[in-house]
């Protein structure tokens, strides 16, 4: 039988301590003809842990970890591969009262509130006892294997170890080879209306919770997704380890995740729009069209796109939306004013309830000052509700006119999301 050896505690990265742990069980289990193949070392930090142990398992299916048992807060060991396994802390009064009088017989004085977590165990797991100290071994089967959980101290650990793990390990039968592959899997986040680094902002330290998945951030000009991977472990253990970070993370990313895996805004868009009973017409200036054809480009969009006019020069505006003539001489045909009454234009033209318009500086010429290039207006119109936003897009021509449509679209998606 091979197995993994993961040694828990800042100390030993440190150098403080020499992880002698591991070089016992190595030891110790070469004797019964188990083989550790495998050992790492890592700190008293929770991501760490989970993601040392669940690895090894995904390879071994086997490991025994040391250390981090203790009832001090840096002691985190028993909660991390808990949470691995899915099994919640039940308190095992019986342990607790065994603790109690062991404190009382060494007349130590009241047992320290902090030594009760010690006698918290993952649901399932077998309680292997400590006859030398207070934190019992743990053995913790699931599906991806075994994990068993042995305290830091050299001279307890040792005792448990051949008292409680190698009559345990004889019997032990592990699962066949080679009925579950492992499988490397991903899953992608799309998200827009925020920049990579605003959702880096979002993502903060919940980065530190994830799974052994890494997360990838892949800027486009419909906005970032965000890849999360789980590599090379069974493909349930990667289906569930994705599943719990997805829902991680969903929380914090909220209304700018519009979908998942290859999913287009505007498919997303007519669906809402669908599920709504409501008709949706656009007036596009600098994005010419390019708001149609993608929702155009979605099969079956005729019974909720009602249609849209490009409306690229002033006398479109005036002629076909209503627009007047005094407000884009006023305002300008990039303003507040003249998108505001091309999507109430739009709506009045095709009868509909909902309507979008565009108007912007696509460049690369036409910017100022006042309005650089990349410039763009953009509004929605609901019943009688009308937003409108000035936005400002990086990039050449075709990138801005890509991020304004889709800024579009997200517009109309938010404002049915109200
Ligand atoms: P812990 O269970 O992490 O609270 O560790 C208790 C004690 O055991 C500390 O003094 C550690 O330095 C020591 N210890 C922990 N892990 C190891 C190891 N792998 N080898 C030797 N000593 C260790
Ligand atoms: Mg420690």
């Amino acid at each position: 039988m091979d197995l993994e050896v993961v040694t828990v505690g800042t100390e030993l990265l440190l150098g403080f301590t020499l992880d002698s742990n591991a070089a016992d069980i190595a030891r110790v289990l070469s004797g019964v003809g188990a083989r550790v193949v495998r050992r790492t070392t890592v700190g008293d930090d929770a991501a760490s842990i989970r993601s040392s142990v669940s690895e090894a398992l995904a390879r071994s299916g086997f490991v025994i970890v040391t250390g981090g048992l203790g009832p001090t807060r840096d002691d985190i060991t028993k909660r991390a591969v808990a949470e691995l396994f899915g099994a919640p802390l039940d308190l095992d009064e019986a342990y607790l009262e065994l603790l109690r009088q062991r404190f009382a017989k060494l007349s130590r004085g009241p047992m320290p509130e902090s030594n009760r977590t010690q006698a918290e165990v993952p649901r399932g797991a077998e309680v292997l006892p400590n006859p030398r100290g207070t934190a019992p071994g743990l053995w913790l089967t699931g599906e991806s294997g075994v994990a068993v959980l042995l305290p830091g101290i050299p001279d307890e650990m040792r005792r448990i170890l051949e008292r409680e793990v190698i009559p345990r390990i004889e019997r032990y039968d592990p699962p066949a080879q080679g009925s579950d592959p492992v499988v490397t899997l991903s899953r992608t986040l799309r998200t827009t209306g925020v920049s990579e680094s605003g959702l880096a902002d979002r993502i903060g330290d919940l980065e530190r919770q994830l799974g052994p998945v890494t997360l990838a951030y892949l800027p486009g000009v419909e906005g970032p997704d965000l890849r999360l991977t789980a590599w090379q472990m069974p493909a349930k253990q990667a289906e569930a380890e994705l599943a719990k970070d997805v829902d991680l993370l969903l929380p914090a990313l909220g209304r700018n995740v519009y979908g998942e895996g290859n999913v287009q805004l505007a498919a997303v868009l007519l669906d809402e729009l669908r599920r709504k009973g409501l008709k949706l017409a656009v007036a596009e200036s600098c994005t010419g069209g390019l708001v149609g054809a993608k929702l155009t480009a979605v099969a079956g969009s005729s019974d909720v796109f009602a249609g849209g006019i490009v409306c690229y020069s002033n006398e479109s505006k005036i002629r076909d939306l209503g627009v007047s003539a005094e407000t884009l001489e006023q305002h300008g045909a990039v303003s507040r004013e003249v998108v505001r009454a091309m999507v109430e234009g739009v709506c009045r033209r095709f009868g509909t309830g909902v309507g979008l318009a565009i108007t912007g500086i696509a460049g690369p010429g036409g910017g100022t000052e006042e309005k650089p290039r990349g410039t763009v207006w953009v509004a929605a119109k609901l019943g009688e509700a009308v937003e409108s936003h000035k936005r400002w897009f990086p990039g050449e021509r075709e990138e801005v006119r890509h991020r304004a449509a889709q800024a579009g679209m997200d517009l109309v998606r938010q404002m049915l999301a109200e």
